[in-house]
């Protein structure tokens, strides 16, 4: 049995595989431009009936514990195992991605998953604790309590991965789930459900529905049976959720992406911020919520580091996944394309000065493929200096003091990321103190490991995945204050 053969065309709640009943939607290929198949859309009726089942399943799911949830979480990520190279080769056709990347995906999303199963068995120790003070006659403790049925509303740009950070510590904490993954790559987050049933999880455990953002995340996300809505994208598409979340007051988690800076200073080892800066905005086709689009350089390097970024530039190899030796492949979607190349439009009518790139990639006729593009001396007022790009597009300005740095680092509404290059350990320390960012990468690139926290100060979004702070996101918090 093939991941392809169970998933196409199927919810999964209630602990059963439901075809959708609403419009038929492809999914493409963005290397080919042709479908890897097809869904039915889940009707605002289904999504009610896959709450309705997390609701039910809830109570004899928190009741169990944690160590029972851990075994269960276990055994999803053997069966997510025992189906790599069919995720792989999914998550290669429909995401457009380098097989190394693919492969990355799947298993850091069963890295995450059995994180998260040992802080379930840690749980059994730690659910109540008592409180230190001294007031006589009281005595006080805590006891953390899952949070009830809970849904994620999900990406297309690292499916697997980005639900693993929202699913492990809801299963972990006792929570029951629904999941809608991206429209645009439905197929490996599918495969939660088809993980779930081979590893004998509750029937409601578990639920996904596919469909739109339009009609059943908007049913998710208004729905009164979740407690929590935790989402990942874009900053338009997240504030619409926190509004329909204040209906029932709901919480919610939100990750929207970012505009991060990275500083090179000019004690900095020029091979590696070179390597570092270009890593950050090629990794995915630099479709990553930390891709690093602001390089600020400090005015004495610019010459030597722009001929290195050039050097790293040249060395792309653009191509579909099955091509040998590619680096970098299409980007996602036709949205996505025109979105990337609309900004290269915009800096042509702006007369950003172009180092390399700039334009669609003539080589291909068909596809969603951009030229890796480098901009220099950009204005801070420029659309490309201030908004998220999603794609193989890196701008330069240039500082002359570290405080100047840190003020145009700072300089933007977001503040998910922010990576510094520097030999300076005490430099660095003192920069990192000062940037608004969730995650600070000093002379390393942009990996997120599941003992890390993610998510980011201002408009970057709200609440912390990964690590304990991860977990604290699906837990409430109850105080049992009692007479000695
Ligand atoms: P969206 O924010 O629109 O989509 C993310 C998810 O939200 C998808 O599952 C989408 O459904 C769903 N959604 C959309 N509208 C609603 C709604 N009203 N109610 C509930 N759910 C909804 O992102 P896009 O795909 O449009 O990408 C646009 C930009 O967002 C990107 O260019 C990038 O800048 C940013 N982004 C950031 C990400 C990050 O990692 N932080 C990830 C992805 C995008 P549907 O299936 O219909 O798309």
């Amino acid at each position: 049995m093939s991941a392809n053969d169970v998933i196409i065309e199927k919810n999964y709640y209630n602990g059963q595989w439901v075809p959708g009943s609403g419009a038929r939607l492809a999914v493409i290929n963005p290397a080919t431009e042709q479908p890897v198949g097809h869904f039915h859309e889940a009707s605002a009726e289904q999504v009610d009936a896959a709450i309705c089942a997390a609701n039910a399943a809830f109570p004899a799911w928190s009741a169990l514990s944690g160590s029972a949830r851990a075994n269960y979480m276990r055994k999803m990520t053997a069966a997510i195992r025992d189906h790599l190279d069919d995720l792989v080769q999914l998550q290669m056709a429909n995401c457009g991605k380098p097989r190394s990347e693919a492969v990355a995906d799947i298993l850091g999303s069963v890295e995450c998953i059995d994180y998260f199963a040992d802080q379930a068995d840690a749980l059994d120790t730690q659910r109540q604790t008592p409180i230190e003070y001294d007031i006589p006659g009281y005595r006080s403790s805590t006891r953390l309590e899952p949070m009830g049925p809970v849904g994620f509303i999900l990406p297309w740009n690292f499916p697997m991965k980005i639900c693993s950070w929202k699913l492990g510590p809801a299963l972990a904490a006792g929570c029951t789930v629904v999941i809608k993954p991206s429209e645009v790559t439905p197929f490996t987050d599918t495969f939660w459900g088809k993980a779930a049933e081979l590893a004998g999880l509750p029937a409601g455990v578990l639920n996904v529905v596919n469909g739109t953002g339009a009609i059943t995340g908007a049913a998710l996300s208004e729905h009164p049976g979740l407690r929590k809505v935790s989402f990942t994208g874009s900053t338009r598409t997240g504030k619409s959720i926190m509004k329909a979340a204040a209906e029932d007051v709901k919480n919610i988690g939100l990750e929207l992406g970012g505009k991060s800076p990275i500083l090179v200073f000019e004690d900095a080892d020029l091979d590696l911020a070179a390597r570092l800066a270009v890593e950050g905005v090629f990794y995915n086709a630099g479709q990553c919520c930390n891709a690093t689009g602001r390089l600020l350089i400090q005015e004495s390097i610019k010459g030597p580091l722009t001929e290195k970024l050039v050097e790293q530039y040249n060395a792309v190899v653009l191509g579909t996944p099955d091509t040998p030796d590619m680096t970098m492949g299409p980007l996602a979607s036709k949205a996505q394309y025109d979105k990337v190349t609309g900004f290269q439009d915009i800096a042509r009518e702006e007369r950003l000065h172009c180092v390399i790139g700039g334009g669609r990639a003539a080589a291909f006729n068909t596809g969603f493929f951009v030229e890796p593009t480098l901009y220099d001396d950009v204005p801070r007022s420029s659309r490309l200096w201030q908004e998220e790009i999603f794609g193989p597009i890196m701008c330069i300005r240039t500082f002359v003091s570290e405080d100047e740095a840190i003020i145009e680092a700072n300089d933007t509404e977001y503040g998910l990321a922010a990576s510094i290059v520097t030999e300076d350990d005490e430099r660095a320390e003192r920069v990192a103190a000062q940037l608004e960012a969730g995650h600070i990468y000093n002379n390393v690139s942009v990996a997120i490991p599941p003992q890390t926290s993610w998510g980011g100060f201002k408009q970057s979004g709200i609440g912390r995945e990964l690590g304990p702070w991860g977990l604290a996101g699906f837990l409430e918090v109850k105080t049992v204050t009692s007479r000695d």
